[in-house]
């Protein structure tokens, strides 16, 4: 029989708290409150902590950043609410700019999200300037505008809690994709290069201190990675969870 939990952890809690306080400041809005519960329910899945399999993905994302030509991190408003130091700190580690990117984007959103992270120590943010913007074919959101000189000539991106539609296009527009998303069935998971199943709240740390040490390598090369093998690991991760916690 499954056992009902009384109550989340202290951790999802915090994190949920983060969450609602970006949706009253103006970063989040309810769809990416609805994003998160899907997201927490995974997490509970997995067992709300980082995997071997997830481990192995933030290597290869690590040394795929470092080694890009022109990486770019996309933000969203839940990326923002929930990882705004990390995301300014991991645009510094492995030299990527920071790209404002909004499913349901008002200008004002928008500033809003520059503003938390030019708090953080951002120095320059794209994706803000209509001057700029261009856009990515076989996409009707309002996620086809992205920066010239960010997503748009960018190879490598980093695009946490995105939507599959997005995914797609992006990866057929030719760019390499890197993401977090904590359902490994999601067609943003399936359809990326390298997916990090695990909380960005976790995983992000963890991605910087990484490739803090990578940086220092002198000869860094990319290891091998077959993302379908490691997605298959994470399934079955939540197969077997599922099977304990019925049989507990
Ligand atoms: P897709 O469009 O890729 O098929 P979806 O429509 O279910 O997926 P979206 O709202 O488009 O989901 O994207 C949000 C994704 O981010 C979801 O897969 C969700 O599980 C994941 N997610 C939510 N919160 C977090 C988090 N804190 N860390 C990592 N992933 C998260
Ligand atoms: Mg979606």
């Amino acid at each position: 029989m499954l056992i009902p939990r009384s109550h989340p952890r202290a951790t999802s809690l915090h994190i949920r708290e983060k969450l609602v306080s970006g949706y009253k400041s103006g970063l989040v809005v309810e769809e990416g409150l609805l994003a998160h519960g899907r997201g927490e329910m995974f997490d509970y899945l997995i067992g709300e902590k980082t995997s071997k399999y997830a481990l192995k993905a933030i290597k290869a994302a690590s040394e795929t950043l470092i080694l890009a030509k022109s990486p770019v991190i996309s933000v969203n408003g839940n990326f923002a609410a929930l990882c705004p130091k990390e995301i300014v700190q991991l645009a510094k580690v492995v030299d990527a700019k920071i790209e404002v990117n909004l499913f349901y984007g008002t200008e004002k959103r928008k500033r809003n999200i520059a503003n938390v992270l030019k708090k953080n120590g951002a120095k320059e943010i794209l994706g803000l300037d209509p001057k700029h913007s261009r856009t990515i074919p076989k996409l009707d959101s309002a996620r086809r505008i992205v920066d010239e000189s960010g997503i748009f000539s960018a190879d490598v991106v980093l695009v946490p809690l995105e939507d599959g539609d997005r995914t797609i296009a992006l990866k057929k527009f030719g760019k390499k994709i890197i993401t977090f998303d904590l359902n490994p069935l999601s067609r943003t998971a399936q359809t990326a290069d390298i997916t990090i199943v695990d909380n960005v709240i976790r995983g992000m740390k963890i991605l910087i201190n990484y490739s803090k040490k990578n940086i220092k390598k002198k000869n860094l090369s990319k290891t091998r990675f077959d993302n379908k093998k490691n997605l298959l690991e994470s399934i079955n991760l939540v197969q077997k969870n599922l099977w304990r916690m019925s049989h507990a």
